[in-house]
């Protein structure tokens, strides 16, 4: 046995892993199984037999068909190859490498949106460089993932959570009930009530953003280094948060501060 034969073998297997792991636990495991068992012993069988006897026009057709029969397989499995592809883009790495962003954002934008439609009061703020763990520490800790469903659920006013305002931490909701500082500044403070003051209050102590939807109004405002920027609709919120929160933006604030 050479190396090529060792790289080979090596090669091969990992391949075959990574296509049973990708379709572990799918209906296509038991398809799959059940094909490579009848595909190999008719292969075998048939192999055997026009060996022996020189039948080349089989052994012909025989070679065909497996090229054939890989897009068979194709086909047979388009419902889990499409189940793997959405997994992967999901895959909050890939995502966030092929596209910049998270699934985050979409999710927070979502949950807004409804809040907003249905006059419910929120308070979300977005951990950026700044470390937020004070904050979260006198809320109720949860560490889940962000999703717009619990998000509504959390802000619901039948809920314990819903009074004080959410936390997300690397891409997690870390806590929720938190308290934030009121902000001081005496031009927006006579306007604002204490949840829009809380939500200013937090970007001027540090560089978080927080999204606020008025309980009273509905509206949706966006706070940054202690501003605030008001009366949002839906699309502009989007492309305040992308712009905001994407790991590029983040990169290049901190190049821009370390220069300066
Ligand atoms: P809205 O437009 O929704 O009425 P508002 O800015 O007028 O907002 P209030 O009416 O005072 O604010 O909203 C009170 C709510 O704001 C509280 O129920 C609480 O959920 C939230 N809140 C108040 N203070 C804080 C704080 N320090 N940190 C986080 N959330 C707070
Ligand atoms: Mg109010």
């Amino acid at each position: 046995m050479t190396l090529r034969d060792a790289i080979e073998i090596a090669i091969l297997f990992a391949a075959i892993y990574a296509v049973l792991r990708f379709l572990q636990g799918t209906r296509g495991a038991g398809i799959l199984k059940g094909l490579v068992l009848l595909l190999g012993i008719a292969f075998v069988v048939v192999f055997a037999v026009t060996q022996r006897l020189r039948l080349q026009e089989i052994d012909f057709l025989l070679k065909e068909f497996l090229t054939v029969s890989l897009f068979a397989l194709v086909v047979l499995f388009q419902p889990e190859l499409r189940r793997g592809l959405m997994r992967l883009g999901q895959n909050p790495f890939v995502g966030k490498f092929l596209r910049g962003e998270s699934t985050m954002v979409e999710e927070v934008v979502k949950a807004v949106a409804h809040l907003s439609k249905d006059k419910i009061g929120a308070l979300i703020a977005v951990e950026r460089e700044i470390g937020l763990g004070t904050y979260v520490e006198g809320g109720v800790s949860l560490d889940a993932e962000v999703s717009s469903d619990l998000l509504d659920t959390i802000f619901w006013p039948g809920s314990a959570l819903h009074d004080g305002a959410v936390v997300i931490q690397n891409e997690r909701l870390a806590a929720a009930g938190c308290l934030f500082p009121l902000s001081e500044n005496p031009e927006v403070s006579k306007r604002l009530g204490t949840r829009h003051r809380a939500a200013l209050g937090l970007t001027e102590e540090t560089d978080a953003v927080t999204v606020v939807v008025s309980e009273e109004t509905g509206k949706i405002s966006v706070g940054v280094r202690g501003h605030l920027e008001q009366d949002l609709d839906r699309e502009s919120l989007r492309r305040i948060l992308r712009e905001l929160l994407t790991e590029n933006v983040k990169r290049a604030e901190r190049l821009t501060r370390a220069a300066s």
